[in-house]
């Protein structure tokens, strides 16, 4: 295991990059100044950035100039639509913009794991690559980077996410499902307008939407086994235009949160048969638009207990739940191993919240996460 050497300082100028970065947040697709920041200071270490048609982003490579494996190493680098509210010094100066799911704290993380690949002396076989990924938010940015080839001869990847409610510090890490696959859909049921006086002289959308959307919510009660993790919301109606006219459309859309693969495909299968089958029964029409997102956050099981025995040398590690928040850490893990482990940053607010505020003494065991991994993983992998 390596020690961060000059760790006070190292943690000092990284809170500062940490801070600048808060103070700076930019959307996804939109992450230029933040590119900027993140190119400048590999250089100032010489790490040699990787040319790329990514927008915004930026790709760097650490090469051992040994024969060896190649680690990927992600953080992601957008912030969200949020007007923040916590009164903290280095509070967000872009109006309506926050960075309130942590990227800010990924991106120093990662920075500072550049920073002792290149400044203190270690010596590995190999080449690390270095991801800073835009778009996460969008949930565009990991395809984005593996379609500029930027996965290409990778043989394992690493993510870490904040995670608040957890000692700072602590690290999370699960074998197998960490978090859910991401589905869409969108309904449009079609009947005949009427007066309301007059239902006989139409058919009514309305009612078929009603009982549509409540025989909806039977496919996990009764069709998903009782102890796989899965969600159908349906989060927005729309309907009608006069309280006298019963309208010829009706819409609705919604979204569905799975662990399992066998599980996403039977809850698809299944709305399908509802959808169509009830509007039959209804003599409405129904067009179903079905928008297939992320998969699963599935962490490889073998490196999973090697990333466990290893973080275990420098913290204390947890085991983390699997939810059904999504992470397009994903579509990275969908092409070759890969683990997505959780960072404690103390008792704050949830992600995505106006007032989150993590701990910024995280960032130094966010680090040492990156640095020690990467090296044994170097090890073991060749
Ligand atoms: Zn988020
Ligand atoms: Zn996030």
């Amino acid at each position: 295991m390596v020690e961060i050497t000059n760790a006070a300082e190292v943690q000092k100028s990284l809170v500062e990059i940490y801070h600048h970065l808060h103070q700076h947040p930019e959307l996804s697709d939109h992450e230029f100044e933040t590119s900027a920041l993140i190119r400048s200071k590999l250089k100032e270490w010489g790490v040699s950035l990787t040319e790329t048609q990514l927008k915004t982003g930026v790709i760097a490579e650490i090469n051992s100039g040994q024969e060896g494996p190649t680690i990927a190493l992600r953080a992601d680098i957008d912030a969200l639509p949020i007007q923040e509210t916590t009164k903290l010094a280095f509070a967000s100066q872009n109006a309506g913009i926050m960075h309130a799911c942590g990227h800010d704290i990924h991106i120093t993380a990662l920075l500072g794991a550049a920073y002792v690949f290149t400044q203190q002396p270690l010596d590995f076989k190999g080449k690390i690559r270095l991801i800073f990924q835009p778009s996460e938010e969008a949930n565009e940015g990991a395809l984005q980077v593996i379609d500029a080839g930027h996965a290409k001869g990778v043989d394992a990847i690493l993510g870490l996410h904040v995670k608040p409610g957890k000692p700072v510090g602590n690290i999370g890490i699960r074998a197998g499902y960490v978090a859910g696959s991401i589905d869409k859909f969108n309904v449009t049921i079609e009947g005949t307008e009427t007066h309301a006086a007059h239902p006989d002289q139409g058919t009514d959308v309305i009612v078929a939407l009603t009982d549509i959307v409540g025989a909806l919510q039977t496919i996990i009660s009764r069709n998903v086994e009782p102890t796989s993790s899965a969600v159908l919301s349906v989060t927005e109606l729309h309907a009608g235009t006069a309280w006298n006219i019963i309208p010829r459309t009706a819409t609705f859309s919604g979204t569905v949160r799975v662990l399992g693969k066998k599980e996403r495909e039977l809850i698809r299968t299944r709305f399908k048969e509802l959808v169509s089958q009830l509007s039959a029964a209804y003599r409405v029409n129904a067009k179903i638009d079905w928008y297939v997102g992320d998969p699963a956050v599935y962490n490889d099981p073998d490196l999973s207990e090697i990333v466990k025995d290893e973080t275990g040398k420098f913290t204390k590690v947890f085991e983390s739940h699997a939810e059904l928040g999504s992470d397009d850490f994903s579509c990275y893990q969908e092409l070759l191993p890969g683990v997505y482990a959780h960072l404690g940053v103390g008792d704050t607010g949830q992600v995505h919240h106006s007032d989150f505020a993590p701990d910024e003494n995280a960032i130094l065991t966010g680090v040492s996460y990156y640095v020690n991994n990467t090296l044994r993983l170097l090890e073991e992998l060749r």
